[in-house]
């Protein structure tokens, strides 16, 4: 096998075995499986941005796509200072499997910044932005790659980017990225998406399981765009979110938060610390506390080999990207608990973002009852089709549902065959 070395990261060698271990499953094409292991390609970018001191610092950043098989390329941006060029392929490569799994017709990709979003001013943000977008224009257009948020970016960070990118097209193209305010071409329910899909496969999820979502005892590690509106959704539902956390701490109350009340107090404090009625807890301990369902929401590897075996929740729904390592997934496994993965348990964002896409290419919008109904099909169909598929093969739902994404990719390849 050919070198692949700049790409190393711990990610990237999960996202190898991942895809080593499934392709042995599918006795996959084995000329397939190695074009699989490699990104298509990778652009590396210096951003050069005068700060409000006067002074000039320079940020790396990246932008890969995995493969373009099935469609454009489609993937978040992140803001963090552990982006490197190894994790954003990881997430590319993840993004390939995600799209096909849910059906759209989309290869994956990833971008990212190294740095601290919230060390940065506005003014700051949105020329790192800009001077980004136009490093990497080349790769990236309504048909061939379309950005959207992930961790550290929002509505406002595509607002730049689409902006930027039209000014050079001499018109607004409103498709060149998704997750946009609704004033410039966004989505009905974008922003809630990937919180109502995790609900949905809950709801299939427990059903399976013999249980009622409704009463279940939930933590939600992460109070963001995803697990905030994960814990409202549930909370509405009739769960009892029993923990929460963002990046500084987290907050315990076994009978029960009121979210309402939290995001209130969230708005107005800028985290959930201090939220009275409840005791702080370390993110560190939230994760091992008693609860049926547990919700990683914040960022990857944080279920590990040296946590997972207190693990008391009965279903883990991966709301973050990579939340679990491959030794923690093995113990969990062992354990009975049911964990569905990232690529199916966080799919509603990048499955609105498809509705997004087509709705600003018709130039006719949905509204947001149309696109819920929609998302909840395309997950409850999505989550059966992995259940079935894992009690057919007899393995967990992680392995059918990168089987069912690794098969279409590899079969998309196999009709298209070789260029030259
Ligand atoms: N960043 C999200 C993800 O990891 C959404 C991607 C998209 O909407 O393109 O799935």
């Amino acid at each position: 096998m050919t070198d692949n070395s700049e790409f190393d990261s711990h990610l990237y060698r999960t996202a190898l075995a991942q895809l080593d271990r499934v392709a042995a499953r599918l006795t996959l094409d084995r000329d397939i499986h190695e074009r699989l292991r490699y990104p298509r390609r990778a652009l590396v970018v210096s951003i050069p941005i005068r700060m409000d001191d006067g002074s000039t610092n320079i940020f790396i950043g990246y932008r890969v796509h995995h493969n373009t098989v099935l469609g454009p390329t489609k993937g978040g941006l992140r803001y963090d200072l552990g982006v490197n060029l190894g994790e954003v392929t990881a997430l590319a490569m993840l993004m390939s499997w995600k799209c096909a799994l849910m059906g759209l017709p989309y290869g994956g990709a990833k971008g990212g910044v190294r740095c601290d979003p919230r060390a940065l001013s506005t003014r700051e943000l949105e020329n790192l932005t800009r001077r980004y977008t136009a490093e990497i224009i080349l790769l990236i257009g309504p048909d061939l790659d379309i950005p959207a948020p992930d961790l550290g970016t929002d509505e406002q960070t595509m607002a730049w980017m689409m902006d930027t990118y039209s000014m050079t097209q001499g018109k607004s193209v409103p498709g060149v990225v998704t997750g946009k305010p609704l004033i410039v071409g966004g989505s009905a329910g974008r922003r809630e998406a990937t919180g109502r899909g995790i609900v949905y496969v809950l709801y299939q999820a427990t059903r399976r399981l013999g249980h009622e979502l409704r009463s279940r005892k939930v933590i939600v590690q992460g109070f963001g765009n995803v697990g905030a509106v994960a814990a409202r959704l549930l909370w509405r539902e009739g769960c009892t979110i029993v923990g929460v956390s963002d990046i500084k701490g987290g907050i315990w109350n076994p009978d029960g938060l009121d979210v309402r009340q939290l995001e209130a107090h969230v708005t107005e404090a800028g985290g959930v610390g201090g939220y009275p009625g409840a005791d702080p807890i370390s993110n560190v301990d939230l994760i091992t506390q008693p609860c049926d369902i547990l919700i990683p929401a914040a960022i990857g590897s944080q279920i590990r080999e040296d946590n997972a075996d207190r693990v008391k929740a009965s279903i883990v729904a991966e709301g973050a990207n990579g939340p679990t390592t491959p030794e923690a997934d093995a113990l969990l496994r062992e354990r009975g608990v049911t964990v569905i993965p990232d690529i199916l348990a966080n799919a509603g964002g990048v499955v609105v973002s498809y509705f997004e896409w087509v709705q600003g290419l018709q130039y006719y919008f949905w509204r947001e009852s149309e696109i819920t109904s929609r998302l909840q099909e395309v997950m409850t169909r999505a989550f059966n089709r992995v259940w079935t598929l894992a009690n057919k093969e007899g393995t967990d739902l992680r392995t059918a549902a990168l089987m069912e994404g690794i098969r279409r990719v590899a079969e998309g390849y196999r009709v298209r065959g070789l260029y030259p």
